[in-house]
């Protein structure tokens, strides 16, 4: 069974007079250094000098290079993007760390993965929300809080736990539940569900598209009826409230009748699905994903431009445009028709 903490598990008596140096104020860093704050911490941003350190300094915070937080600040909030990390880390960060220090990382990717190894002599935490930056801040202030996955990776002091449990309170994380895992272990499982759930997903989803589309139905209705409409983001709402399987009594008997008695007919794809997932999770533990993503990065920068590129140009994104603007969902109502 898996460990969760709470609120009365951490206590702020332990991270008492600790200066924070969030390390890169973007999205996790700008709601991390409010919430640190608001708790009652000395917090101090280090940044580059570019237009997030201009929303620092707007925000009240002191704004320092960050080799300079990182000198000053006794915790550190690596909250750079994980592909620069490494770079980061070894130039402004490693110079700069002393006995008593802690690192706390939001991700355990680039210490699960061997990319950034700290020295003995600090502490090596992990408080990874499973929230982005905006839910991080919108639900400290509304008092709910956010769950995030944590653990110790190096314990120097003989607190780095206490000291992990009092930061993720004073960040409102205990407040919903912080879940004890390893750094290799929060990291893979993230990285599996963007590899293999999220592809398989899509892929699921685009094989009804076109099923659909080429049996002659509009694609607008299509798309309305498979996602457009919000009603598949309210299940997945319901889902997490009730429970994947029990939110089907919130549907018609029609619904539930035809949902059950059909689902055995793609029985038949589990074997195909798990051996590709399998691949994957094998090709993320072992590091072979990590190491590839490593390496030429600016191949990689080009791949995703070019990916993006086709996916701009596919029939589906033309016809969520449409879609999108004849309903008026969000931006798009203003959007011209191209
Ligand atoms: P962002 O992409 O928002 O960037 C964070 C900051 O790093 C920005 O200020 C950015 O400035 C700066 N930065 C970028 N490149 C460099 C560089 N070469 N040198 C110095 N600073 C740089 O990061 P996120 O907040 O998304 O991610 C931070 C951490 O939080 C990661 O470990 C991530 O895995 C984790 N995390 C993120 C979540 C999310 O929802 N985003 C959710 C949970 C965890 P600029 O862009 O101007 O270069």
């Amino acid at each position: 069974m898996a460990v969760v903490y709470h609120d009365e598990d951490a206590n702020l008596e332990a991270i008492r007079g600790l200066k924070v140096g969030i390390l890169g104020y973007g999205n996790q860093g700008s709601a991390q250094a409010r919430n640190l704050r608001d708790s009652g911490l000395d917090v101090i941003v280090g940044n580059i000098d570019d237009a997030y350190r201009e929303t620092a300094l707007a925000d009240g915070f002191e704004v320092v290079p960050i080799a300079a937080a990182a000198a000053r600040a006794d915790a550190l909030f690596l909250l750079t993007p994980d592909e620069v990390m490494p770079e980061v880390y070894e130039r402004d960060v490693a110079p700069h760390l002393a006995p008593g220090k802690l690192l706390c990382f939001a991700h355990g990717y680039n210490v699960g993965f061997a990319l950034i190894v700290p020295p003995e002599f600090v502490d090596v935490v992990m408080i990874a929300p499973r929230m982005i930056g905006a839910g991080v801040r919108d639900s400290y202030v509304s008092g709910e809080g956010f769950p995030s996955f944590v653990g110790v990776h190096h314990d120097a002091t003989g607190h780095a736990k206490a000291r992990m449990l009092g930061l993720a309170r004073a960040l409102g994380s205990t407040r919903a539940g912080c879940l004890e895992v390893s750094f290799k272990d929060e990291a893979t499982l993230d990285l599996f569900s963007e590899q293999a759930f999220g592809p398989a997903f899509g892929r699921i989803m685009m094989t009804a598209i076109d099923t659909l589309v080429e049996a002659g139905y509009p694609p607008e209705a299509v798309l309305m009826e498979l996602y457009l409409s919000g009603e598949l983001a309210y299940s997945f709402l319901k889902m997490r409230e009730m429970g994947a399987l029990r939110q089907h009594e919130l549907h018609s008997h029609t619904s539930q009748y035809g949902t059950m008695s059909r689902s055995v007919r793609y029985f038949d794809l589990d074997p195909l699905l798990k051996q590709k997932m399998q691949e994957s999770l094998e090709e993320i533990r072992s590091g072979a994903f990590a190491k590839e993503w490593s390496t030429d990065r600016e191949a990689k920068v080009e791949f995703i431009k070019q990916a993006r590129e086709i996916q701009r140009g596919l029939p589906m994104t033309r016809w969520e445009d449409e879609t999108r603007r004849v309903f008026r969902i969000g931006d798009a109502a203003t959007h011209k028709k191209q």
